[in-house]
């Protein structure tokens, strides 16, 4: 058995992905999976990178870290989005963009399915609603499937009956064991759900049991990182407000 910290979009905020790795390891995890979206908004990309590609024992490409390696254009982003990965792109340089380029954005290879985003579309795709999480676990046989992207903690439980219920994060941990459980842990370092505590999630793989966690962290520096690097200042506000 053993603990796990389920991370993911983390979006270059240095600040929080320290924070939230120091209270991992107060929790006494054995090692921490990330779903991707290393870089992108936040100031500090290079650190990120270096620390999610070289500490975590699994971890996925998002769909910023496929604009800031080339992998996609950067046409398809918004415009406050677009600016900070063409920051990013020059922050991490050519051998930043070769460690992005060697990341997928699904991996099924274990028994916890990991993507980005969804089974049916690992970039893209938002898993927001009933239907969609239905879409997703209707893709996949495995008793447990993290997701992240749409940066807000949530679950959906599949039932043998075919039923799906949303379990609210709030409500505290989830039991896994009949049927199947979709699972996003939320947002590192970009939260979208008014808390802007940075989310994350420990797996127990003895207890069987998935737990969302808030880790508070240092707002303001990660502000003032976004503001002196020059990047949108709507990124550094919308931190405040965790949305
Ligand atoms: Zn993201």
């Amino acid at each position: 058995m053993s603990l796990i910290a389920i991370l993911s979009d983390v979006h270059g905020n240095r600040h929080a992905l320290e924070a939230v790795l120091a209270a991992a390891r107060r929790r006494g995890v054995s090692e921490w999976w990330c779903l991707g979206d290393l870089v992108g908004y936040g100031a500090d990309p290079q650190h990120t990178l270096t620390t999610c590609v070289a500490g975590a024992s699994r971890c996925l490409a998002g769909n910023h870290d496929l604009g800031a390696s080339g992998r996609l254009s950067l046409a398809d982003f918004s415009a406050a989005a677009y600016d900070a990965l063409a920051w990013t792109r020059g922050q991490i340089g050519p051998d930043g963009r070769a460690e992005l380029d060697r990341l997928q954005p699904a991996d099924v290879d274990g028994d916890v399915p990991l993507f980005h985003a969804s089974p049916r579309d690992p970039v893209w795709e938002y898993v927001l609603t009933t239907s969609q999480a239905r879409g997703a676990l209707e893709r996949v046989r495995a008793p447990l499937v993290l997701v992240g992207h749409t940066h807000v903690a949530a679950a959906w439980h599949l039932a043998a009956d075919g039923a799906v219920a949303q379990h609210r994060p709030e409500r505290g941990p989830v039991r896994l064991g009949e049927g199947r459980w979709l699972v996003n842990p939320g947002s590192v370092g970009q939260p979208r759900d008014r808390d802007p505590r940075a989310a994350w999630a420990l797996y127990d793989t003895g207890a069987g049991t998935v737990e969302w966690i808030r880790t508070p962290y240092d707002v303001a520096g990660a502000q003032a990182a976004i503001l002196a690097a020059g990047l949108p200042a709507a990124l550094a506000h919308r931190l405040a407000e965790g949305r």
